[in-house]
């Protein structure tokens, strides 16, 4: 049979026949997760023998028997590693997501264990970023669900400063001009205190901050170059502005919205993990999203005790 190969133009389609090999999927996943080769997750051995019929390895030296799912998101899963990376296909390259149903549906499997199996690709896909935001950065919130949604901003932020119960979550974003890249978190409320701390842990000091005139902004200026845009003013900079991260909140709404029946509060910074990768790899071709969300499957295990039972879109 003709080995069909991966590249730039690959879709789910070629996807699917690829990873149709249960060997096929043991290498590609293999080679992500040991980059230098497989090793014993008991005593770094390198000598093993591996048993083609069961698709695990014995360490020769210590004696384990593994499997390549050992140490990563795939852990403790009795899915198969062909339906685990088209689900990750999937999540990698759908524009605005996949739910549970469809995934249940496409690959078989039961809505409950999609849904696992999706929040731990998600989990894949959360890059903790090192470096800091520079140059020019679009600061802004806005609000996720429950009743906020037909309120107007400035009702909303007048009205949603605590912590109330009704399924409104807010989002906090910031977007750098020069890459064009979002880094998202879920805030508690608009608070000056909240805000501030989101911006010093991810924007170098001696940036220039545009946000709207909301006063939790006020007091950014002994760091940063503050500038705040005031429709009220007769003049506008036109280069004063949040519209890009404006533009991203409506394509996060639409696809929230779209995809998803509802998403948990408690859930929420998973699906914004997914939306901000999707977006910030929006450059790259389909074969690669899914190559990047695989190098980041190893020493990353989620189990089912850390997620709660409740049933998600
Ligand atoms: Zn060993």
């Amino acid at each position: 049979m003709e080995t069909v190969k991966l590249n730039d133009e690959s879709g789910l389609q070629a996807a699917i026949q690829y990873f149709s090999e249960p060997l096929t999927c043991l290498e590609s996943v293999s080679k992500a997760k040991w980059p230098n080769g497989p090793e014993c997750p008991r005593c770094q051995g390198k000598k093993l023998s591996f048993l083609k019929t069961r698709l695990m390895w014995t360490c020769l030296a210590c004696r384990k028997q593994f499997s390549v799912k050992v140490g990563t998101i795939f852990e403790d899963s009795a899915i198969g590693l062909d339906k685990w990376l088209c689900a990750m296909w999937m999540l990698a390259n759908c524009k605005n997501g996949v739910s549970s149903y469809e995934i249940a549906r496409a690959l078989q499997v039961t809505q409950k264990t999609a849904w696992f199996m999706l929040h731990r690709i998600r989990y894949a896909q959360h890059h903790g970023s090192i470096n800091n935001m520079t140059g020019t950065v679009e600061a802004d919130e806005t609000f996720i669900g429950g009743k906020a949604r037909n309120m107007h901003k400035a009702e909303r932020a007048r009205k949603i400063t605590g912590t109330g119960g009704t399924g409104k979550a807010v989002v906090f974003g910031l977007l750098e001009r020069e890459t064009g890249n979002v880094r998202l978190s879920v805030v508690k409320n608009t608070r000056r205190h909240h805000l501030h701390k989101q911006i010093s842990e991810n924007v170098e000091p001696g940036a220039e901050i545009h946000t709207d005139a909301l006063r939790s902004y006020d007091s950014l200026d002994s760091e940063y170059a503050h500038k705040v845009i005031d429709h009220a003013e007769a003049y506008v900079d036109g280069n004063v502005h949040t519209n890009r991260l404006e533009n991203f909140w409506s394509l996060l709404k639409r696809a929230i919205r779209g995809t998803y029946v509802s998403v948990e509060p408690f859930h929420l910074y998973r699906y914004l993990d997914e939306q901000s990768f999707r977006y910030n790899e929006r450059h790259a071709t389909d074969a690669q999203r899914f190559q990047k969300v695989l190098n980041s499957i190893a020493g990353k295990r989620l189990p089912w005790s850390v997620l709660t039972c409740q049933e998600a879109g």
